[in-house]
């Protein structure tokens, strides 16, 4: 029983936060989760708390702006449990906290690595795991992905070219038999949101931020992992190319 019962899926980024709390809620829907996260210790971390509740996790240090890294652990997941069904590119870096005159290119090239190229490398070696069975990828966007932000030049032009590949990867459906949408939450209490606060740019922007949040709050990241289950369930089975905003309402005014 389950949304995503009997299906293997992928988690990137699973060992913290929106990616965590989507590796457990996936295994509580029937998975195999896989999650995949270049910090070791988080990714053990989240595999024995997803087994200790009797469920199915394993775990591959993965960095995924590294392409052997991802060829690698799709290969062996698929060698394993014999199908990949599903993904959730969620894996990313949080913003320099710069303006633009103030951006390195290190800082630019190392944003695109991981957020940008990252999110396309996982689905280039998924998609073709999944060619002949089909499946389903979500990508991790954000509110960023579809309107600015000051301080975060690097991190909006990532999100806003995650929304793009997916919108384009939708496109060829037919041809890969994948479904591809992305989930675009608003502000969603992690360790790397958490890391923030401090930082009187970023404490600058909370107040006015939970604001646009018309519900009145910063999300969960339950909340997002919610999305991103359904969207990779079958009853999900129709939804391509689709933007689900997971915000409080942040993006709708
Ligand atoms: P987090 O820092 O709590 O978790 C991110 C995880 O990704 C960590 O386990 C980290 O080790 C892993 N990771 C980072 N770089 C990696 C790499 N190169 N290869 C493999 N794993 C890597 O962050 P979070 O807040 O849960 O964010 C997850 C995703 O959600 C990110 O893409 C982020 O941009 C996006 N997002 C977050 C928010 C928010 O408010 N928290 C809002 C919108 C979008």
């Amino acid at each position: 029983a389950g949304l995503l019962a009997g299906k293997v899926v992928i988690v990137t980024g699973g060992g913290s936060g929106i990616g965590r709390a989507a590796a457990i809620l996936f295994a509580q829907e029937g998975a195999q989760v896989c999650v995949l996260d270049r910090d070791e210790e988080a990714a053990g971390s989240a595999v024995a708390q997803i087994e200790e509740a009797g469920l199915k996790a394993a775990a591959w240090p993965t960095d995924v702006s590294q392409e052997s890294d991802i060829e690698t652990a799709v290969t062996e997941i698929v060698a394993r449990f014999g199908t990949l069904d599903g993904a959730f590119n969620n894996a990313g870096i949080q913003m320099a906290n710069k303006l633009v005159p103030d951006l390195e290119i290190s800082d630019w090239s190392r944003m695109m690595d991981i957020n940008l190229t990252g999110v396309f490398l996982c689905m280039k070696h998924q998609m073709r795991a999944m060619k002949g069975t089909g499946g389903a990828i979500v990508n991790m966007s954000s509110g960023d992905g579809i309107i600015g932000a000051p301080f975060a030049s690097d991190y909006v032009a990532a999100k806003h070219g995650v929304v793009g590949l997916t919108r384009a990867a939708a496109c060829e459906t037919r041809h890969t038999g994948v479904r591809v949408n992305a989930v675009l939450p608003g502000l969603i209490i992690t360790p790397m949101v958490e890391s923030l606060f401090g930082n009187p740019a970023f404490e600058a922007q909370v107040a006015p931020m939970v604001e646009r949040h018309s519900i009145g709050r910063f999300g969960r990241p339950e909340e997002v992992a919610e999305a991103a289950c359904w969207l990779l369930s079958d009853r999900a089975s129709f939804i391509n190319g689709a933007l689900l905003t997971v915000d409080g309402g942040y993006t709708a005014r």
